[in-house]
């Protein structure tokens, strides 16, 4: 496991970046990283600090059973409801990035917002996205959290209906890589939907192997991380402060 250090530079690169590629929104939005084995202990960003700001030393370490771990304002209680849950429910799931990325929503909006395999990127997640068709307001509660953490199932990706995107991993340069995949896939496909046109959709098979094909390349995902936060630490390293 990476050191709590690790894990802030990781995950003040990752807030940058996602604000630097225009997937962040207004100074909403979440990531947070377990430092215990259980999850109970994690890094979650400040409340309304722009994305593009924060610095390893901003995040703040929480723990899920106590909220007296952060100081009152410090941080959204909506974060730290669902992610505390999402991560004690989940251990393997270490990182959650939560984004209102502009595709993703789109495709969250529609009656039917499958991921549809219609290229390389939309196959990664053939039957490996978990859908909420429930959005009920702005959450805060700890049973939220828990809901969000079944409907989750076995995957690690959920499109949260009329609302965004979550998606998890074990490691935060393989979650940044793919949201960043899980949005462009959106783009795609959402701009195959507005030609009106019928969509040529991957057969079942070619899907699950392309799918299978994109879980060995997890060395792909953390070298396209790797070298993003080596581009914004030549643009300005103090994410690393
Ligand atoms: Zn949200």
């Amino acid at each position: 496991m990476k050191t709590e250090l690790e894990l802030r530079i990781d995950l003040a690169a990752a807030l940058r970046l996602s604000a630097k590629l225009g997937m962040h929104e207004a100074v909403a939005n979440h990531f947070s990283a377990a430092v215990s084995e259980d999850g109970k202990s994690f890094l979650l960003n400040p409340k309304w600090v722009h994305f593009s700001k924060v610095k390893a030393s901003d995040l703040i370490l929480v723990h899920s059973d106590d909220p007296n771990s952060f100081e009152k304002g410090k941080i959204d209680a909506t974060a730290w409801a669902i992610h505390g849950q999402i991560h004690q429910l989940r251990p393997d799931i270490k990182v959650i990035m939560h984004l209102h990325p502009i595709y993703s929503t789109a495709l969250s909006c529609l009656k039917n917002p499958t991921m549809l395999p219609v290229e390389q990127n939309s196959a990664r997640y053939f039957n490996r996205v978990s859908y909420d068709s429930h959005y009920g307001g702005m959450a805060d509660q700890l049973a939220e959290g828990q809901r969000l953490a079944s409907l989750l199932q076995q995957n690690k990706r959920l499109l949260m209906g009329n609302h965004g995107v979550l998606i998890g991993s074990h490691d935060i340069g393989i979650a940044f890589d793919d949201m960043y995949t899980f949005e462009r896939a959106a783009q795609i496909l959402i701009n195959a939907y507005s030609t009106g046109q019928a969509l040529n959709i991957l057969n079942d098979e070619v899907a699950e192997k392309t799918a299978q094909d994109w879980e060995k390349i997890e060395d792909f995902s953390i070298a396209h991380f790797e070298e993003m936060k080596s581009i914004l630490a030549a643009e300005d390293p103090s994410f690393m402060d």
